[in-house]
């Protein structure tokens, strides 16, 4: 189960999700953050889905 992350929508770089018990996406280069979920997939989902 591997969902896909969307590059930044603020700088294109590259995301990736952080978190342990709650889970969210940060941005690698310019710290855009998602909010943070309880479901991984919901962070994720969250994050593709920010324009
Ligand atoms: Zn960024």
């Amino acid at each position: 189960m591997t969902e896909k992350l969307k590059p930044c929508p603020f700088c294109g770089g590259k995301a990736e999700i952080e978190g342990e018990r709650i889970f969210w996406v940060s941005c690698q280069e310019c710290c855009a953050e998602s909010n943070s979920f309880i479901e991984l997939e919901e962070a994720i989902e969250a994050w593709n889905r920010r324009a």
